[in-house]
């Protein structure tokens, strides 16, 4: 599957809805969210939600659905993990790949988002691989290189071809969860050096194509001014995608 049009309004709900409270949120966001071909939405629930958020979903072919996290192996006694092959089967599109609460809280490594990143490809889905620094790694002006050490060894695996399944996420640490938001400059200039960093790799019309979504405190009264940076191809929002009508005005924005 190729990379969702821009911009891409993205939800990651992390451990939060279970089945229940899924159908209770999507009975409330579809109720104010109009289908539109200008965008793209998609959530990411947890996987034990998955099933009720694709039945609920069953009439809005423009949402699309992920999962937060898989393990690159295809099946056998790897207990708690998912395999892409099950992802797949479940209606999942797209998946998160090195969110940094998996790097920071579960020491996930650069390594290992290489190969779920190749797994997710070699499966026909969409990994949007999430980058970005702590606030330390800033304040030593060392953010663009923390950004290129993530990236670099998944687009030297990624062919011309297979970058056009891809998505990229920054992410600052140190804005996710914290009501912190980069600011406009801060975002559009990460932005603009990862984007630098795929057209060379890939060249102008690849690279310039791969949509890099803004993540960190995303709300609804800060979503238009960052989806109007140049670069910022579409948000992803932790805390607000919660919440069916704040959520809904962010799908809005832009
Ligand atoms: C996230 O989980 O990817 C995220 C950006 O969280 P929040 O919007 O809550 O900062």
């Amino acid at each position: 599957m190729s990379a969702p049009i821009r911009p891409v309004m993205a939800g990651n709900w992390k451990m939060n809805h279970g089945p229940t409270e899924t159908a209770r949120f999507f009975a409330e966001f579809l109720a104010v969210s109009r289908p539109r071909d200008d965008r793209s939405v998609v959530f990411f629930p947890p996987a034990i939600s998955f099933a009720a958020a694709r039945e609920a979903i069953a009439g809005r072919p423009d949402i699309l659905l992920g999962v937060q996290n898989v393990y690159w192996e295809a099946g056998g006694a790897f207990t708690g993990e998912l395999s892409v092959g099950m992802a797949a089967d479940a209606g999942a599109s797209l998946v998160l790949v090195g969110h940094s609460e998996r790097r920071w809280v579960f020491g996930e490594t650069t390594e290992e988002t290489v190969r779920k990143v190749r797994a997710v490809l070699d499966a026909g889905l969409v990994p949007v691989l999430c980058v970005g620094e702590k606030i330390e790694e800033r304040r030593a002006g060392r953010e663009q290189a923390v950004v290129e050490a993530q990236l670099a060894p998944v687009i030297e695996d990624v062919s011309l071809d297979e970058a056009r399944s891809l998505v990229i996420a920054y992410e600052p640490v140190w804005a996710i969860g914290t009501g912190v938001v980069a600011t406009p400059a801060d975002a559009g200039a990460m932005h603009r050096f990862i984007r630098r960093a795929l057209a060379e790799h890939y060249g102008h019309e690849t690279g310039d194509a791969i949509p890099i979504l803004y993540g960190g405190s995303v709300k609804p009264d800060n979503a238009a001014e960052l989806l109007s940076v140049d670069d910022v191809d579409g948000v992803l929002v932790g805390g607000a995608s919660l919440d069916p009508h704040g959520f809904a005005r962010i799908c809005a924005a832009g």
